[in-house]
């Protein structure tokens, strides 16, 4: 087979490190439970009542308490992973499932007693200097305190869960058992989403133009249950937020970022503001590829020639690149992949994409990935390394509560990794076309995340809109939307087809988290900014970034930004970014001018 030959073949976890076996996991999520049972019967009724000494030691316990829960829980998603077929771990996995809830259960007492507390002892507490370590997540917990509701409700909404994730797992499931029959040069076979879709990298363009109408057709086939899914999913996070008292639909995901709406409306609005560069590039792109006008097919249609990549030139990069940055985080890489965090090498029953895992502050990270030769994938294999060394040093200084941040600044380090190895790529390359090929991906992988994810988020305030109106979100309704918006942004420098219509039937953030999309263009114009300062005075930037790599979730976005010199306020930040993003465009032009 194809795949045993790729070079990350027998890349694999060892996940020793997590638990000895299943059986020790059933034990210890035993011991956990009763854990959890004595620390709620010792403790309820006393957060933060019995002075900051006390506090500490709580919430000490209880970092330890959710660590071993995070790790013995990855232990069983590790294995669904990567074994999906498996029974012992489809009975782990629904075992840790259920463990889970119930610790939640039994454990959601302290953040509610916490935000019981009269706001006046909640400020001595913060204060106090053995809470320190603590204090910024407890303040902004502290802000969802206008809109909690007594513990019995809350207990009641939380007992709704499993109602509410059967319509996101009837959405996921659609997608995933959706298959088409196509033709892309072997003969036709059934294909999924995702491979119609890889489709969009292919050098022909009819057969580009092929898959993603068989991808149009698969889609109307399920679109109306789509719709269906969206919907339900709209209407109860809208109600919930009535009973609750939240105006703004945008506002849990902020919170959760720590961003002000308003910033985040500013960077949206600047970003439609630039759309003519994207426009600009399709133009020129069109040219290149002898066309009188790009159809959406042809958006992410190779120019100048490809190469492969194999796993250890791939990790030598990644290794060189983070290691002429800081040599800890290079350190930090191999590490790793000694430990055998890494599993790299694709094979049927494995999960696809991509990510990091970071389970407590003794063990480190775990990555998957699907590595196969491909440049692309050694930029995920940056990616993701970029969220490795964040998650190491944010744990090895922090408090685990204090460790992570939200969203938005989560995905800087990684697109910051990831933007210095594309340099690197671009910088060793020695033959001309596949120059031109690196610079125009790099300008297209940033289109896709500044300008692609913010139509994804303004399609989703016109959903909650309409909704919120009492409007139906039917397949039409949507459609009619999802057009519109990608309108704004393509205008008529590039052509879309019909079927794309259905384009937001697939997208699974939309189900999961709310304007979670938003987040990847903060995160790819933040790196920008901060790649700009980088260049600017290297001496004095990497120990800054060093600096904001290990504050971790400790401090505001704005204050974990500010020893790198980005400052989220100042309109400057953005100019910088957007500086940076013309140079990757106009890199771009001059590289195919010499094909
Ligand atoms: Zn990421």
């Amino acid at each position: 087979m194809a795949v045993s030959s790729l070079s990350a073949a027998g890349v694999r976890w060892d996940l020793s490190d997590l638990a000895a076996d299943a059986e020790q996991a059933r034990r210890e999520w035993e011991e956990l439970l009763a854990r959890s049972r004595a620390f709620a019967e010792r403790n309820r009724g006393g957060v933060g009542t019995r002075g900051p000494d006390a506090l500490r030691e709580l919430l000490e316990e209880l970092d330890e308490l959710l660590q071993d829960a995070s790790r013995v829980h990855f232990y069983a998603t590790a294995r669904e992973h990567t074994e999906a077929t498996d029974p012992e771990t489809n009975d782990l996995a629904t075992l840790a499932r259920d463990r889970v809830a119930d610790l939640e259960s039994l454990l959601l007492f302290v953040e509610l007693e916490w935000l019981a507390l009269g706001d006046a002892e909640a400020d001595a507490l913060l204060e106090a200097p053995e809470l320190e370590p603590f204090a910024h997540r407890l303040r902004v917990a502290r802000e969802e305190k206008p809109y909690v509701l007594p513990e019995g409700e809350e207990q009641a909404l939380n007992a709704r869960r499993p109602a509410i994730s059967a319509w996101e797992s009837l959405h996921g499931r659609e997608l995933a058992t959706l298959t088409v029959d196509f033709d892309g040069g072997s003969g036709p076979e059934p294909h999924t989403i995702d491979r119609l879709l890889s489709y969009v990298y292919d050098p022909d363009r009819e057969t580009r133009i092929a898959a993603l109408e068989a991808l149009y057709g698969g889609l109307d086939t399920v679109a109306d249950v789509q719709a269906a899914c969206y919907d339900a999913l709209v209407g109860d996070r809208l109600s919930i937020d009535r009973l609750r008292g939240i105006q703004d639909p945008m506002w849990p995901t902020n919170q959760r970022n720590e961003l002000d709406g308003d910033v985040v409306e500013a960077m949206m609005r600047s970003i439609e503001e630039h759309h003519p560069l994207g426009r600009r590039w399709f133009v020129r792109k069109a040219q290149v590829l002898g066309l009188d006008k790009l159809a959406l097919a042809d958006q992410y249609a190779p120019v100048g020639a490809d190469r492969r990549v194999e796993w250890t030139e791939a990790l030598e990069l990644v290794d060189g690149t983070l290691r002429d940055f800081e040599p800890r985080l290079a350190d930090i890489l191999r590490e790793c992949l000694d430990r055998g965090h890494v599993d790299a090498e694709p094979r049927t029953g494995k999960a696809g994409g991509a990510y990091c895992n970071s389970v407590s502050k003794t063990v480190l990270p775990y990555v998957l990935l699907n590595f196969t030769d491909q440049i692309r994938d050694v930029v995920t294999l940056a990616h993701e390394f970029g969220h490795v060394t964040h998650n190491v040093l944010a744990l090895e200084r922090q408090a685990y509560r204090a460790y992570h941040t939200g969203l938005a600044v989560a995905e800087v380090p990684s697109t910051f990794a990831q933007l210095l190895a594309v340099e690197r790529l671009i910088a060793q390359e020695e033959d001309p076309s596949t120059r031109a090929m690196l610079l125009a991906d790099r300008a297209e992988s940033a289109m896709a995340s500044i300008f692609r994810q913010t139509v994804l988020a303004r399609f989703e305030q016109r959903a909650y809109a309409l909704r919120g109106e009492g409007k139906g979100l039917t397949r039409e309704r949507l459609s009619d939307v999802w057009c519109e918006e990608n309108e704004r942004y393509y205008g008529d420098s590039l052509e879309l087809p019909e079927g794309y219509r259905l384009g937001w039937s697939y997208i699974p953030h939309f189900i999961h988290v709310r304007f979670y999309t938003y987040a990847y263009a903060f995160a790819h114009l933040v790196a920008f900014s901060l790649l700009a300062r980088y260049r600017e005075d290297p001496e004095r930037f990497v120990p800054a970034y060093v600096e904001f790599l290990s504050a971790g979730g400790s401090r505001s976005p704005q204050a974990l930004l500010e020893p790198t010199g980005v400052d989220l306020r100042d309109p400057a930040t953005w100019d910088a970014a957007f500086g940076e993003f013309e140079r990757c465009v106009a890199e771009a032009e001059a590289g195919v001018d010499g094909l």
